[in-house]
């Protein structure tokens, strides 16, 4: 029923489009470990527009997620909000332009039709901590030594 489908993501970003939507674990098959299996773990909201002159993708993700102490080896519960904008590029060659332009754009090619699942996935991929902790004091190793 939620399934979250294709995106024609150049056409959805020209035509100002807006989609919301929520994944369960198994649309996420890369972040099992860091999701449990029972109710919605991440929801997401996509809205088309544009910026400087390219067609964009902005990007919500609201996820409750689990990550590993780096310390303690416990798993712990985190929340995580992100936000991102995604330009969208015609083909390869359009953005390498654009990232020859700006190093720093953030972008896709809209050759394929976008696995919206996929792309949220991506987003919290990328914004995971490397090392993710307890906050100081309520880590389980701290109270053993
Ligand atoms: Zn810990």
């Amino acid at each position: 029923m939620s399934a979250p489908a294709l995106l024609d993501a150049l056409r959805f970003a020209r035509s100002g489009g807006s989609l919301e939507g929520e994944l369960r674990v198994d649309e996420l098959p890369r972040l099992r470990d860091n999701l449990t299996s029972d109710d919605v773990a991440v929801q997401y909201h996509i809205a088309g527009g544009s910026e400087a002159g390219r067609p964009v993708l902005r990007l919500r993700i609201d996820a409750r997620l689990w990550l590993t102490c780096q310390r303690c080896l416990e798993k712990f519960p985190e929340r995580l909000e992100l936000s991102n904008v995604l330009s969208v590029a015609r083909d390869e060659a359009e953005l390498e332009r654009w990232e020859s332009e700006d190093p720093l754009v953030d972008a896709l090619v809209a050759e394929a039709p976008l696995d919206v699942a996929s792309l949220v996935e991506d987003e919290i991929i990328l914004s995971l901590p490397v090392s993710p902790r307890h906050e100081d004091g309520r880590c389980g190793a701290g109270f053993q030594a």
